[in-house]
């Protein structure tokens, strides 16, 4: 890409023009001073401080070696091995998903609905099922000071990287990260929380490439109409949501009908919200009567 003696700012700028090869849909700028901030070590707010040193050939390495890995098809968030969710960082690994911004969407409405109910400052009990990295019950935990919570995943590989993401993230006593199904959640919850795979297991394959070859299935297919996780999760919720809790599941864009449906007939009441697409995204779901 570049000779020994290039500076960091001319091997920057030789890393977005070969990233712009991936199309329009890139951003090829960003992506460069991700990748190379991330192999240098640094933070990519201090990279244009440091535009004029030399790098070694081994910090050109490290960089050409991710930026072949971006050009391959490989998403971002993955060669670094973490993704910013509302404001915090988390480590990702192959059993979880990438959090995706549109789910901050459920956080948003998980707040308001406490905000708007008991306020923020009460002992909640949280129980996220599926919780792949803990993004979203430790969004949580940042804004609830009272709060405990339980993360669930069927994958120990997920649940084990949930419980190092709390730990570093300073939640660790505040949360217990388990092995384990939808519903094995023992004790009532005031709020409950998932991101459930919810793809139609037919159209897994028409994904996007970064998503398909790069997220784990475990944590995309939802069965033949995509709610399996749903239906599992609304058949027990009468017993894991306590009376006056309230449950909020992350939704594709066409599902609003269909899980309220199914809400409705489980004899709860749901609401949906939209992301900031204005795409439906989330179901909040709470007993009729409350
Ligand atoms: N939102 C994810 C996607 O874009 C799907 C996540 C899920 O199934 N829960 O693929």
């Amino acid at each position: 890409m570049t000779g020994p003696a290039a500076t960091l700012g001319a091997v920057r700028r030789a890393a977005a023009r070969r990233l712009a090869e991936l199309g329009t849909d890139a951003t090829p700028a960003l992506d460069a001073r991700l990748l190379v901030a991330g192999a240098l070590g640094v933070a990519p707010d201090r990279l244009v401080l440091i535009d004029d040193r030399a790098l070694s050939d081994a910090e050109i390495g490290a960089i050409e070696a991710a930026i072949e890995r971006r050009l391959a098809g490989e998403p971002v968030a993955r060669i670094l091995g973490e993704k910013e969710f509302w404001g915090l960082t988390f480590q990702l690994a192959d059993a979880t998903l990438v959090p995706r911004p549109d789910t901050e969407t459920l956080v948003e409405a998980a707040l308001a609905w406490i905000d708007r109910t008991q306020g923020r400052d009460r002992p909640f009990r949280i129980v996220d099922i599926g919780t792949g990295t803990g993004a979203i019950l430790i969004a949580l935990l940042s804004e609830l000071p009272q709060a405990i919570g339980l993360g669930v995943d069927l994958s120990e590989a997920a649940a084990r990287t949930a419980r190092a993401n709390a730990e570093r993230l300073g939640f660790g006593d505040r949360s217990l990260f388990i092995r384990g199904s939808w519903g094995e959640s023992s004790a009532p919850a005031d709020v409950i929380v998932s991101n459930p795979p919810y793809i139609r297991s037919e159209v897994i394959q028409t994904l996007d490439r970064e998503v398909r070859y790069h997220d784990p299935l475990l944590a995309l297919d939802g069965g033949d109409d995509g709610l399996d996780a749903y239906r599992a999760i609304v058949a027990d919720l009468d017993r894991m949501m306590r009376p006056g809790g309230a449950t909020f599941f992350e939704i594709g864009f066409d599902q609003a009908q269909s899980l309220s449906a199914l809400a409705e007939q489980a004899g709860f009441a749901a609401v949906v919200h939209a992301d900031l697409a204005g795409h439906d995204r989330v179901v909040e779901i709470h007993r009729s009567n409350w």
